[in-house]
């Protein structure tokens, strides 16, 4: 169970913290992710805040999850709203994590998940490494405190299915900050099983630069797309390459604004997602793409790519025609279509070549664009 129902707006942004993007990606969305490549978890269930149903929907895109639970005013009241709607199920363990912890390990799943085969009650914890002191609120130091068989919780807490939800409708008037202290008021013992220091809970700026530091280093899968398109030229209308109106005698034909360079573009993107071609997504026979600027499928494509985590890492485009002539319009065009796709230039390539007057492009009856996109993802 995924307790995502805090406002957490500590971080002083406009949504709170676990649907804030760490790396491209929604926090909980990499808690979620996290957890699912835990052999051990059957199920899955989020529990999100009131009013939070579309940041949570956005989140989870594509994941086939139970809908949410709605929380509660406070962390032990979101708990019990999620245990109560669990119960129907009737689990015999459950393990409850924080959203804002997206770095969990299976290793560290695994050892929670072991330690309910003896304990009732399992929790991670992490050795105090520093010397504590108890400090006033002037600021004065009044007392070292011995850090002696002190732990530092972490999530996820396992526990015996009944015996979490009983201690939780016992206890709904006590105000505990984690559940491992909730079942304590019964006199449940708690095993604890060692923490990850990884496994930090994202909590300031300062840890959310260590979130998207720790993902920086993590590898990425890398994909190439191709994307192949032509249209013929007709008179009367705009050419438009790259989002740009070129000066020439004529356009191309189309139902949109007929930009063969940002079609091949969207094709690349959309095959380096498996995720069809741009006729699939924009079918010609719609007629709300009449006359539309490709600048809208080309968003569309790169929306879909960022919300799998995907960077664009590099785009090479080859324009093919005879007339007119690309040379003094390159580093326009690649300007345009490098800040179309939010890239930095360097990032972009934008060429092109004739076809030695053979075929239709020789003929100048039409232009063909072609392009190849490199992509990364998260593994
Ligand atoms: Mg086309």
């Amino acid at each position: 169970m995924v307790m995502a129902a805090g406002s957490g707006l500590r971080l002083g942004r406009e949504r709170p913290k676990q649907y804030q993007a760490l790396a491209g990606l929604p926090m909980l969305r990499r808690t979620i992710d996290a957890l699912r490549a835990c052999p051990e978890l059957r199920e899955l269930q989020v529990v999100i805040g009131a009013g939070q149903d579309d940041l949570y929907d956005a989140a989870t895109r594509g994941l086939e999850l139970p809908p949410p639970v709605i929380g509660g005013a406070t962390r032990q009241a979101s708990v019990r709203r999620g245990l109560e709607a669990l119960a129907r199920r009737a689990p015999t363990h459950v393990l409850v994590h924080d959203a804002a912890r997206p770095f969990a390990s299976p290793a560290l799943v695994g050892r929670v998940r072991q330690g309910l085969a003896s304990a009732r009650a399992v929790l991670p914890v992490l050795p105090v490494v520093d010397t504590l002191k108890r400090v006033d609120a002037n600021g004065d130091v009044v007392a070292e405190m011995p850090r002696d068989g002190l732990g530092r919780a972490q999530t996820p807490q396992g526990f015996d299915f009944a015996t979490l939800l009983l201690a939780h409708r016992r206890h709904a008037d006590r105000d505990c900050t984690d559940d491992a202290g909730v079942v304590a008021l019964d006199g449940v013992p708690v095993l604890a099983v060692a923490g990850e220091e990884e496994n930090f809970k994202v909590t300031t700026e300062a840890d959310m630069a260590r979130a998207e530091a720790l993902l920086a280093r993590q590898p990425r899968r890398w994909i190439s797309g191709s994307g192949f398109d032509v249209h013929a030229f007709a008179p009367g209308r705009p050419l438009v390459l790259c989002g740009i109106t070129l000066p020439h005698d004529r356009g191309l034909a189309g139902h949109s604004d007929a930009d063969v360079a940002l079609h091949a573009v969207t094709d690349a993107l959309l095959g380096g997602i498996a995720e069809g071609d741009i006729g699939s997504h924009f079918p010609p026979s719609d007629p709300r793409w009449r006359d539309v600027a490709s600048a809208h499928f080309l968003h569309h494509a790169t929306g879909l790519v960022r919300a799998r985590g995907g960077r664009i890492e590099h785009v090479d485009l080859t324009i093919i025609g005879e007339r007119p002539k690309i040379g003094p319009h390159r580093d326009t065009l690649r300007a345009s279509l490098a800040g179309l796709l939010a890239l930095d230039p360097g990032r972009v390539s934008v060429k092109a070549t004739t076809t030695e007057r053979l075929g239709f492009c020789g003929r100048e009856e039409g232009l063909a664009a072609q392009a190849t996109v490199s992509l990364s993802f998260p593994l």
